[in-house]
């Protein structure tokens, strides 16, 4: 198993639309931000990075990088989540806190909890949003995202795999097995070259 943990802030600037988990919401302020400001999704990439130290979202999606202004942030999530499956697990449960004084996340926290767990690929009840307003912490202008994740190993050794598809093919499993048997040491396949990590620069 893998833990992680990701966290990120944005202000709130008027004449901007405001996205929170992928949702659009009506709102007379968004988060302003290079990408389109999503505070949660960036919490919750942040955390799927992190889990298998494969950098954060400022080393993927530099913010000086013109290819990311006005971006859809479920793109840096499905690119977490690539990352996330290239090092051999699965996610087993995400959870988030969302700290912001409006708009109020309560009656929208299930909308929230089904397209966040639809931009996982997980089951809604995997998913965990929870929301709190600044107490005493004079900042009713930001909205703050933290996410933790779960993760477990997939059991993805080739031969197996192997196995287990060509079972569901027409080629029958006597052709895989004297294949097996032919082919002594498999290739592995090359890791591609990784971004630096490190650079903690936010794509905000
Ligand atoms: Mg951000």
């Amino acid at each position: 198993m893998r833990i992680g943990y990701g966290w990120d802030s944005h202000a709130f600037k008027s004449g901007v639309p405001l996205k929170i988990g992928g949702l659009a919401l009506d709102h007379p302020e968004g988060l302003s931000g290079h990408s389109d400001g999503d505070v949660l999704l960036h919490a919750i990439t942040d955390a799927l990075l992190g889990a298998v130290a494969a950098g954060d979202i400022g080393s993927f999606f530099p913010p000086g990088d013109a290819r990311w202004k006005d971006a859809n942030s479920a793109i840096f999530l499905e690119t977490a989540l690539e990352e996330v499956f290239h090092a051999g697990y699965a996610i087993s449960n995400v959870d988030t806190t969302l700290v912001l004084a409006a708009p109020k996340i309560g009656p929208i926290a299930e909308r929230l909890r089904e397209n966040v767990a639809m931009l996982l690929h997980l089951e809604p009840n995997c998913v965990g949003i929870k929301a709190k307003t600044p107490e005493g912490l004079n900042q009713d202008h930001v909205a703050i995202a933290h996410a933790v994740v779960l993760l477990e190993k997939l059991d993805n050794s080739g031969p197996a795999l192997e196995m287990a598809a060509a079972v569901d093919s027409p080629t029958s499993v006597e052709d895989v097995v004297r294949k097996l048997l032919d082919d002594p040491a498999p290739i592995p396949s090359p890791i591609p070259a990784r971004k630096p990590i490190f650079n903690t620069e936010d794509i905000s």
